[in-house]
């Protein structure tokens, strides 16, 4: 049970319901008079003002024939009156309103209950607390929300090169960045990252901090799934008798991708293992591991969010896989437009930095022309 605000981004573990009408009461979309729609039949109408309403104010007025209500938006539609006229169709003479333009019964008044009834279950558990969720738990009261706890994904790199952002590395070394990248992505998504140390390209010492991971909810491996002399994790996965349910999907960036779970008991702790080029790591925690931890947080599947757009320049690529490019869709509502980031492949993080979307190539294409619709994955 959280305050409302640190629920937000977090999943719902409850039904949310209204708890009176909505609108609760006929509610004036816009500044101007109440008035009998009928009464307009013949324009210009002359009425006579009655009163006024404003937004919150609780006074029962009753418009009769050739009667008007000065009404704000926001404020409860007066007895007898079906209509709103807007103020920008009228014009004041003392006590008398003259109206010049016609409304239809129903016309800038929402009826009472008409957006929900009170009962009606407006949000259900699983679903994630976006700003609009928030707004619809503060518009029904509700100050407190029961959401799921935060599932921990535990965050292993590997590799004898890398070294710990805080420390000078030599000159054949690189720091690490994928560890860094995997917490700030399992943060957005709602999870709490535990970075592990990094494990050495050694059975014994991978094993150890794998053992460690394996504590968390889920376990994110990255480096050391390829065909290298020195890739341990495969092995290292089968002296504690995983189950892999897959060893590799056919995309690029992301190829050697390893899922699987090692049970212990009655607990089974799922795992990825993926692979350690920088941008290799990103889109496959995109396109696997998010969904496995959204089902972990309680959320509902969400699908991948692909869009279309038309490409800015020619390119060609390899077939046989499907490929996700980097790429900056921008453009405008006519024409939205997307151009590939000219980078050196899944280990340059530099170029993909600069992209806020994945061209998605079909593993049978090849050549693309200037102008064509092309797939994208926004992320
Ligand atoms: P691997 O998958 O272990 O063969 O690594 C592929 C490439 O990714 C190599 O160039 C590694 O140096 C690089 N790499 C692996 N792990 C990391 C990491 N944690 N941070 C940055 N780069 C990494
Ligand atoms: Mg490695």
């Amino acid at each position: 049970m959280v305050e409302l605000l640190e629920g937000a981004g977090q999943i719902l573990a409850e039904p949310v319901a209204a708890d009176r009408n909505f609108p609760p009461f006929a509610r004036a979309t816009r500044d101007g008079y109440a008035v009998r729609s009928a009464d307009l039949a013949r324009l210009p109408a002359t009425l006579e003002i009655v009163g006024e309403i404003k937004a919150g104010a609780d006074v029962s007025l009753q418009v009769g024939p050739a009667q008007a209500v000065s009404i704000m938006t926001g404020a409860a539609a007066p007895a007898g009156a079906d209509a709103v006229v807007m103020v920008e169709y009228s014009s004041l003479h003392g006590k008398q309103v003259e109206i010049s333009r016609a409304v239809k019964p129903g016309d800038n008044i929402v009826p009472a209950g008409s957006e929900a009834k009170r009962g009606e279950r407006l949000l259900s558990p699983g679903m994630r607390m976006d700003h609009k969720a928030i707004a619809v738990a503060a518009s029904v009261g509700r100050a407190r929300l029961l959401v799921y706890s935060k599932p921990k994904i535990a965050v292993l790199s590997t590799g004898d090169e890398i070294v710990d952002i805080d420390a000078q590395p030599s000159a054949k070394q690189i720091r690490n960045s994928n560890s860094y990248s995997l917490a700030a992505q399992v943060h957005a998504a709602g999870g709490e990252p535990v970075i592990l140390p990094t494990a050495r390209d050694e059975a014994e010492e991978l094993a150890l901090l794998l053992r460690k991971g394996l504590e968390s909810d889920l376990l994110l491996i990255t480096g050391g799934v390829s065909m290298g002399k020195y890739d341990l994790v495969e092995q290292v996965l089968a002296s504690f008798n995983a189950t892999l349910f897959f060893t590799g999907v056919r995309i690029q960036p992301g190829r050697p991708v390893v899922f699987g779970e090692v049970r212990s008991g009655e607990r089974g702790t799922p795992l990825f293992g993926l692979p350690g080029n920088p941008v290799s790591t990103m889109v496959t925690f995109d396109l696997f591991a998010r969904p496995v931890m959204d089902a972990l947080a309680g959320a509902k599947p969400q699908p991948l969010r692909f869009a279309q757009a038309l490409l800015k320049s020619e390119f060609t690529t390899k077939t046989g896989l499907t490929r996700f490019l980097p790429a900056v869709v921008g453009g405008s509502a006519e024409r939205p437009e997307v151009e590939l980031i000219r980078w050196q492949g899944s280990g340059d993080l530099m170029a993909a930095s600069r992209a806020n979307c994945y061209i998605v190539v079909p593993p049978e294409r090849e050549r693309f022309a200037a102008g064509e619709p092309v797939a994208v994955l926004v992320v």
